[in-house]
């Protein structure tokens, strides 16, 4: 399996550190064959509206062009993407797929963090405690997904981050949600972040096994990404291993590259 990682934020997003080059040289160091930047995506809003963890509109081209640099500069020795993090804002989805196409971005995840747009200020990882929140969270997956826009969903169980308990709503939600992504052939991301939060705070919320049991038992596609927010994560092969291991115990299928299709 090629060592590759397509979820990395920068330092522009207010909650990630390091300079974009130390994540491109943490990368080479950690033996990482191909990854790719997705940083938050700098929406543009209808309103006065300023989110506190994205970088602003007028930060992107500056994102991009540095990667691009970087891209060059390393060309020989990593291969680097281009590519951004976002939601499924219904209202905004026509300027986010001519932002795509017009900025030229190799490909976008999808992070389904906010109910309809973050102006709301409804963050579905807490907010999936209620079991409405729980079936928006999951309408809404699925609708993003269905726009083809994306390369894969991230992080699939942060309904959990709130949820805590994995009760039989959750069941049922997420084996729709497993269906939903393989019938539309998007792969679901095992989020590193996530292992490592679980793993110091000595909880379980994402990921969390019941739904990683339902993926495996759907036949779900797997990529892992390593949500970096700091360079040395790219270092840290503990929770790649972990990931490894438990995802092959599963008998999923774990694909190293972006879908070709996005
Ligand atoms: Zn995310
Ligand atoms: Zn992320």
């Amino acid at each position: 399996m090629r060592k590759t990682n397509y979820h990395m934020h920068t330092k522009r997003c207010m909650h990630a550190s390091g300079s974009d080059e130390e994540y491109v040289l943490a990368a080479i160091e950690g033996g990482y064959e191909e990854i790719g930047f997705s940083d938050h995506c700098p929406w543009k809003y209808d309103s006065d509206f300023v989110a506190h963890m994205r970088m602003p509109l007028s930060q992107f081209d500056d994102y991009y062009q540095s990667i691009a640099a970087l891209r060059d500069k390393y060309k020989d020795q990593i291969s680097i993407k281009i590519g951004l993090e976002c939601e499924y804002f219904p209202k905004y989805m026509k300027w986010l797929e001519e932002f795509k196409e017009a900025k030229g971005l190799d490909y976008i995840i999808f992070g389904n963090h906010y109910y309809k747009t973050d102006e709301k200020r409804i963050y579905f990882g807490t907010e999936c405690e209620y079991d409405h929140m729980l079936k928006a969270y999951i309408d809404e997956a699925i609708q993003g997904m269905e726009t083809g826009l994306y390369a894969y969903l991230a992080h699939p169980d942060l309904f959990m981050h709130g949820r805590r308990k994995f009760d039989e709503l959750a069941e049922k939600k997420s084996v729709r949600l497993c269906e939903a992504a393989k019938h539309l052939h998007i792969p679901l991301e095992y989020n590193l972040n996530g292992a490592l939060y679980n793993d110091v705070m000595n909880v379980t919320h994402y990921p969390h096994p019941k739904f990683w049991e339902i993926a495996a038992h759907v036949g779900n596609d797997v990529i892992i990404g390593v949500d970096a927010h700091e360079p040395k994560a790219m270092m840290n092969d503990r929770y790649r291993d972990e990931a490894i291991a438990y995802l092959t115990s599963l008998d999923m299928n774990i694909i190293d590259k972006l879908p070709e299709k996005h």
